[in-house]
């Protein structure tokens, strides 16, 4: 383990550490609700803003009533519990992603924290995590997975390698590029099999970026997990009579959740 920057010794830090990851995580809703609606908009031939100035440009509005929304009302998981999931003006709901951005985000920041303390590795992997929880919750609501995000955290990958954090840069670079092929190749297959996509080009783009930080070793594991799990939601969705035929389900929230255990607990067991 390499030297802390910080050490987390008394309860009054690890408060305060889950109040910075729990305004990251509000922020994280920012991302979710305005990157997709700027990419939407970019389809639809729309005007729309430069998508990393909308970021933080205007202030949080209603999506409803667009009224502006006060800041008490604004503080992460306590103003959406006050306000009981709805807007105060118009009383349009409030979807539960908001309180489950912030909640991931806090809960996925302390658990990297509690391994691995407030280290330069600590540190990435609280970044890698917003990226994912970012890509997992976006493509859940709009079945998109923004190249903004998913180029962005690949290159924030070899970056880290090249910081000497996690894997070496040949590895990132490896793994990169195996992460697209293992996803791309066996659709190329499918299509050609039945004249359409079993997957989204954006799948074969977040395993990229899983692969720049984790090496290609490690992606069988990632893969067999994410199919694991989106096979199982399948199946239970078809029995429960909610998944007709003909219909899919995001596989973006199953890689990210893969790769995020993957990588936490892979980089564990190999400093180990
Ligand atoms: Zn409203």
């Amino acid at each position: 383990m390499k030297e802390a920057l910080l050490t987390l010794s008394t309860p009054m830090h690890w408060l305060f550490l889950t109040l910075v990851l729990l305004a990251v995580g509000s922020f994280l809703n920012v991302v979710i609700t305005r990157i997709p609606a700027a990419v939407f908009a970019e389809l639809e031939g729309c005007d729309s803003p430069e998508p990393i100035r909308q970021l933080f440009w205007p202030p949080s509005r209603c999506p409803g009533c667009r009224a502006s929304i006060r800041w008490h009302d604004n503080l992460p998981v306590l103003g959406w519990l006050i306000c009981q999931g709805r807007c105060r003006d118009c009383h349009q709901r409030i979807g539960w992603r908001y309180p489950t951005a912030e909640l991931l985000m806090a809960a996925a920041g302390v658990c990297i924290a509690a391994r691995f303390g407030l280290t330069a590795e600590g540190l990435g992997l609280v970044l890698l995590s917003a990226w994912l929880i970012s890509l997992a919750l976006i493509d859940l609501e709009t079945r998109l997975l923004p190249d903004l995000l998913t180029l962005s955290g690949l290159w924030l990958g070899l970056l880290a390698a090249c910081l000497g954090l996690y894997v070496s840069p040949t590895e990132a670079i490896a793994g990169a590029a195996a992460g697209y092929c293992l996803l791309a190749l066996p659709n190329a297959l499918y299509r050609l099999w039945r004249g359409h996509d079993g997957m989204g080009g954006g799948d074969f783009k977040l395993m990229a970026l899983l692969g720049a930080w984790l090496g290609p070793q490690a992606l069988p594991a990632v893969i067999l997990l994410a199919a694991g799990g989106g096979l199982l939601q399948a199946a239970l969705l078809t029995i429960a009579g909610r998944l007709q035929t003909g219909q899919s389900i995001a596989f973006g929230p199953w890689l990210a959740a893969a790769g995020w255990f993957t990588v936490v607990w892979g980089y564990e067991w190999s400093l180990s």
